[in-house]
């Protein structure tokens, strides 16, 4: 039986000998040792990662967290993408629905407390969806922001105790780009109106960027908060 021990032991191996290769090598490997105990979480921004894991692992699972305060455009692409893709997509909620929450903690609790309402809206979620895998693939890249320049290509997620994967860490804007020209990859029509980071819907979650801002400047801007607490 293989033990999460083994599998840290095995994220860390593959980390360092997987650094150089391709994003279809590293979702290979994670097809081979995990299975349908593998998974792909998606924000809906764009369905680059679904579409590489697609072609090693047709019919994988998609996980995408709908917190209940999405841009209509990103549940349209949630759909298109379940629509048109062989992947099984998987919508995982919160406990509360966002009247519930509103109830219990007040209303707007994104603009009073957005670490709060994060980890009520998607890292709680996220934890319990993940429940079934033992590894889970996500679209990280180091180029986002500072926060991820570091992001390995495999690694242990010690507080989930899964193996997490980044296959298109190395990648930059300009390969996404390409990426999603040579293969039809659909995209959340969003990024056609200036948002360059799609979250939730309230202004002080996304926000478009201003001129000369980096990729991620429009998420929780001006409050310090960089990320939602999934990958902390
Ligand atoms: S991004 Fe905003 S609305 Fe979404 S869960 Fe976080 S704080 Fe709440």
């Amino acid at each position: 039986m293989t033990t999460a021990t083994d599998y840290e032991a095995a994220a860390l191996k593959a980390g360092r000998e997987l650094e150089e290769a391709s994003a279809q090598e590293i979702l290979r490997w994670a097809a081979d040792t995990f299975g349908k105990r593998f998974c792909v979480t998606s924000s809906m921004e764009d369905a680059v990662v679904a579409h590489l894991a697609s072609t090693v692992l047709p019919g994988v699972d998609v996980v995408f967290l709908d917190t209940g305060y999405h841009f209509p455009e990103t549940i349209g692409t949630r759909d298109a993408v379940a629509a048109t893709m062989p992947v099984n997509v998987i919508t995982l909620t919160p406990k509360l629905s966002v009247a519930e929450q509103d109830a219990e903690y007040g209303p707007r609790l994104h603009d009073r407390d957005p670490d709060l309402c994060c980890s009520l809206r998607k890292v709680e979620p996220l934890n319990r969806g993940l429940g079934g895998y033992d590894a889970w693939a996500t679209g990280l890249r180091r180029d986002e922001s500072p926060s991820r320049a570091n992001t390995p290509v495999v690694a242990w997620d010690a507080k989930r105790r899964k193996v997490k994967l980044a296959p298109i860490a190395r990648w930059t804007q300009d390969e996404v780009d390409a990426y999603v020209q040579a293969n039809g990859v659909l995209l959340n029509p969003l990024l056609w109106e200036g948002y360059t980071s799609i979250g939730c819907s309230p202004l002080s979650c996304t926000a478009k960027p201003g001129e000369g801002e980096a990729g991620r400047a429009g998420r929780w801007a001006g409050s310090g908060k960089t990320e939602c607490g999934i990958h902390l």
